[in-house]
């Protein structure tokens, strides 16, 4: 690593604290008999993740598994269409479709080194799932998918690929059967295999230290940017990073080594569903309260009682009805700022760039995309967007939208 990145990494100043906390958000908010897996992670990460050897495996898959560095490509058309200097960071390019993928690298690689040999995780969409799936076939670990029953039904290929892919898929079946039913029966199932399961989160949510610790992982996306553009601009610091938030593990990662430099604007898109108005919406931050959610304390949607609203996106990723605690934090104190898109927006976007650059980018990058209508920008402004995954999931969402 660069001492430049060092000297970034050093500064911490919206860093989390030792009790998990960015701010007023964060924490760990969980069931008294959760406490004994939480802690040991909590106790072990940092020690385990900064090692030599740790870091040696985690950067050789990287490399060879993942394919990385993931290019930084200057997008000419789009460029001119928006008048100013676009890049797209090629996380679609990524094994597996998206940037989920080195968060599930790094956790399972500290899985090893904790001696557990069962892995669990939750997933919605299933891109988690897939990811999760695919690292523990890498490393012959027993994987244990939990998925809302409805969301089974809904999302059948990614299912079908975790089995081929070795994976259990255990259907949720509580509740209305969907994400948030699934994180509890991964949880019940944790309280009860504490010695040999290690739970895969797929986001920078959940009790500390997991928003921290898939901050770290997904970082590498910020890491390869400064050294990208050092090469290609001269300079390491863009005028704008752009990115998509569903729980923000993209958005974390892209964000997190710019986070001191004050002068690098930092916007993250939510999902506004049929408009943020219209209660079918994923808009945390445009409608959320502070509360408690999957054992953090973060902005939530929720109604006047503390229920948790029913999010609302046309895209799976991003149907979430949280963000995590640092992307709370960061919007409080005004260091990001959230803009956000409609489905119509994020679909119109997704076929501009399959039009301008041959690329069909997932939907929830397309939420990213849709920002450049937004922000104003100079000519000389050199702007990142981050690409955190590729439209071939979403073939069937793009054709059944049917405008291009
Ligand atoms: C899951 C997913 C997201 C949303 O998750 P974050 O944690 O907010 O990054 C965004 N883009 C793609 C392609 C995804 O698969």
């Amino acid at each position: 690593m660069s001492d430049i990145l060092k000297n970034t990494i050093e500064k911490k100043r919206y860093a989390v604290d030792e009790q998990g906390y960015y701010g007023q958000f964060g924490g760990a908010y969980i069931p008294e008999m959760l406490y004994p897996n939480v802690e040991e992670l909590r106790e072990n990460y940092l020690q385990i993740i900064e090692t030599d050897e740790f870091q040696n495996e985690f950067r050789k898959l990287l490399k060879d598994y993942v394919g990385r560095p993931t290019p930084l490509f200057h997008a000419q058309r789009l460029s001119e269409k928006y008048n100013t200097k676009i890049y797209l960071k090629r996380e679609d390019l990524c094994h597996t479709g998206a940037h989920k993928v080195n968060n599930t690298i790094g956790q399972i690689i500290l899985a090893k080194k904790l001696g557990k040999n069962k892995i669990i995780a939750e997933t919605g969409a299933g891109q988690h799932g897939v990811a999760t799936a695919t690292v523990c076939a890498l490393m012959g670990l027993e994987c244990i998918v939990y998925m809302g029953k409805v969301d089974m039904a809904r999302q059948k290929p990614n299912v079908e690929r975790m089995r081929i892919l070795g994976a259990e898929v255990v259907p949720a079946t509580c509740g209305s059967q969907t994400l948030k039913d699934a994180t509890n029966e991964a949880m019940r199932h944790w309280i009860n295999n504490p010695l040999d399961t290690h739970y895969i989160i797929g986001s920078v949510v959940g009790p500390h230290p997991y928003p921290d610790m898939v901050t770290r992982f997904q970082s590498v996306i910020s890491e390869e940017i400064r050294l990208q553009l050092e090469q290609e601009e001269g300079r390491q610091l863009p005028d704008h990073v752009i990115a998509c938030v569903g729980g923000g593990s993209n958005a974390a990662g892209a964000f997190y080594h710019f986070l001191d430099d004050e002068a690098v604007n930092l916007i993250a898109v939510e999902a506004a569903g049929k408009g943020v108005d219209s209660g079918e919406s994923a808009a945390t931050t445009a409608l959320g309260k502070a509360g408690v959610l999957h054992g953090s304390k973060t902005l939530l949607m929720q109604t006047e009682d503390g229920q948790v609203i029913e999010p609302y996106s046309i895209s799976a990723g991003l149907d979430y009805p949280g963000i995590g605690p640092m992307h709370a934090h960061l919007f409080e104190t005004g260091r990001v700022k959230f803009e956000n898109a409609s489905d119509e927006e994020a679909m119109q976007a997704g076929v501009e760039l399959s039009r301008l650059e041959g690329i069909i980018p997932a939907i929830e990058s397309a939420h990213a995309l849709a920002a450049l209508d937004k922000v104003k920008f100079a000519p000389n402004d050199v702007v990142v967007v981050n690409l955190s995954g590729r439209g071939d999931k979403d073939l069937d969402t793009y054709i059944k939208w049917g405008k291009y």
